[in-house]
């Protein structure tokens, strides 16, 4: 479904989709233990800045207890994924926002028992777009490359002010023959403040940190 969606409008590089498995799909269920480990496979999801369904379209087909919502800004992805989902006969929730819209409707800040994001920009601006919809006690998973550690350790502060206590990066992926990847762990502790996100477009351009 993805390559045919892909010949009328592209959703993702033709190089990604060459290595569809191991690039992306594989690299998405990675995050499927960290989710049961936490007892979060049952739970509200939010993936914000989907993209063409990674990693929570994948999740949901995973683990079809999670409650998946599956957002992003532009248009003919999420045109895609309602597609997707149905033809799939999956019940998730798509929504075509942008996260700094998104995050001041109050059923979905404040509202996730976990949030993730994959490739969504630096650190700083991931944090800013996704913390917002973690419930306080859930966690974020960030998916990230290999200066996970680095970032994480840098921009500590700007978890603490969106209501984030980063507990660690999990190095995963390596057991199943892929290249190592990390994740960083978030947990929401607190509310994140009324002013974040900022407006559309600040948290990519003035990034936090
Ligand atoms: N997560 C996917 C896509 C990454 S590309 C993957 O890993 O393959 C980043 C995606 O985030 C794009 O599809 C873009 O439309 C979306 N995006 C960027 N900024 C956003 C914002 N502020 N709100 C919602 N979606 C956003």
């Amino acid at each position: 479904m993805l390559r045919s969606a892909n010949a009328r409008a592209s959703l993702m590089s033709e190089a990604g989709l060459a290595d569809l498995l191991r690039l992306h799909i594989f690299d998405a269920l990675t995050l499927a233990p960290l989710l049961r480990e936490a007892h979060l496979a049952e739970g509200r999801l939010m993936d914000v800045g989907t993209g063409a369904g990674f990693p929570g379209l994948v999740l949901k087909i995973a683990e079809p207890g999670l409650r998946v919502t599956l957002m992003d800004a532009t248009r003919k992805k999420t045109a895609y994924l309602q597609e997707a989902s149905a033809a799939l006969g999956l019940d998730a929730d798509v929504r075509n926002a942008r996260a700094e819209d998104a995050a001041r409707d109050p059923s979905l800040r404040d509202a996730f028992d976990a949030a993730v994001c994959r490739a969504l920009g630096p650190w700083p601006v991931a944090l800013e777009l996704t913390l917002p919809f973690c419930r306080v006690g859930g966690l974020l998973l960030g998916q990230r490359g290999a200066d996970a550690q680095r970032e994480a350790a840098a921009q500590e502060e700007t978890a603490a002010l969106l209501g984030g206590r980063v507990l660690g990066v999990r190095r995963v992926g390596a057991e199943g023959g892929l290249e190592a990847r990390h994740v960083v762990v978030v947990e929401k502790a607190s509310p994140t403040p009324a002013g974040y996100p900022r407006k559309t477009g600040i948290p990519a351009k003035r990034p936090l940190g």
